[in-house]
């Protein structure tokens, strides 16, 4: 069985980011960029399931800039078998919206058959949570999100969510769409070795230009605007003070 890992390249989490002076979005020149967080789990889950001797081939997939060939590195360094990089821009700014991502997958899907797709539920810099749905709904597959837990059996796939409330498993026909949550896995530390064998597996590098899919953005920013500062907080000497604020001051009580 082969899975299909799309890989995102975002900003590092642990960039605080800051909006143009203009506010037409982030800057993201010379900033560090990393493999989306939910993806690193998403490639995890399927090299385990590699590991395991369920799956047999590994791919990661990455649409965006010519830089993301570097995350796509790091993916092969976690496991992935080979690696395809789709040319769409070469503006970092540009973001690649939810449906054209799931349209440029769906034909790439058509050509190299996974039964299963593994993505993250969403990327950490629009934080639009749609590109799995819309890829399930145009191949016309089940999909499962957030999920918690993976099992594949025979050609089924037993996915636990995590839901308002507790837990829902649910079982899909394979092929299958899945998009992981936070808890799936604590995705595995690149040691040096790996890195070294990552750099003789393959990246096939595709232009946009051959795919023949419109990219052009639906959506358009109209304002980004930093989050308000947060006002100073005070300390009060005793609970009753603090009753009295909460009740006179807070109207809260
Ligand atoms: P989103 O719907 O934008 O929040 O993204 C959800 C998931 O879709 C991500 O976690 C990735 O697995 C995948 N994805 C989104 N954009 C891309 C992209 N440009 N290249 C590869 N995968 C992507």
């Amino acid at each position: 069985m082969k899975i299909l890992v799309p890989i995102k390249r975002v900003v590092d989490y642990n960039v605080r980011v800051r909006v143009r002076t203009d506010g037409s979005g982030l800057e993201l020149n010379n900033v560090k960029m990393s493999m989306n967080p939910f993806d690193e789990i998403a490639l995890e889950e399927a090299v385990r399931l590699k590991e395991k001797g369920v799956a047999t081939e590994v791919i990661a997939i990455s649409i965006g800039v010519p830089q993301a060939k570097d995350t796509l590195r790091t993916a092969l360094a976690m496991g992935a078998d080979r690696a395809i990089l789709v040319h769409a821009t070469d503006d970092v700014c540009q973001d690649i919206e939810p449906l054209s991502v799931a349209r440029i997958l769906e034909k790439i899907i058509k050509s190299e058959a996974p039964q299963l797709v593994i993505a993250g539920k969403q990327a950490i810099d629009n934080d639009m949570n749609a590109t799995g749905q819309m890829l399930a709904a145009a191949l016309g597959w089940g999909q499962a999100t957030y999920a918690s837990a993976i099992e594949v059996q025979n050609n089924t796939v037993l996915v636990t969510r995590e839901i308002d409330g507790g837990l829902q498993t649910l079982c899909l026909k394979l092929p299958a769409v899945v998009t992981t949550d936070l808890r799936l896995n604590q995705p595995r530390y690149v040691a040096l070795p790996a890195i070294m064998k990552a750099k003789k597996k393959t990246i096939d590098e595709i232009s946009i230009k051959t795919l023949g899919i419109d990219i052009t953005p639906r959506l358009s920013i109209l304002s980004t605007a930093e989050p308000p500062k947060r006002q100073a907080g005070i300390k009060v000497k005793s609970v009753d003070e603090l009753v009295s604020k909460l009740k006179n001051e807070a109207g809260v009580l």
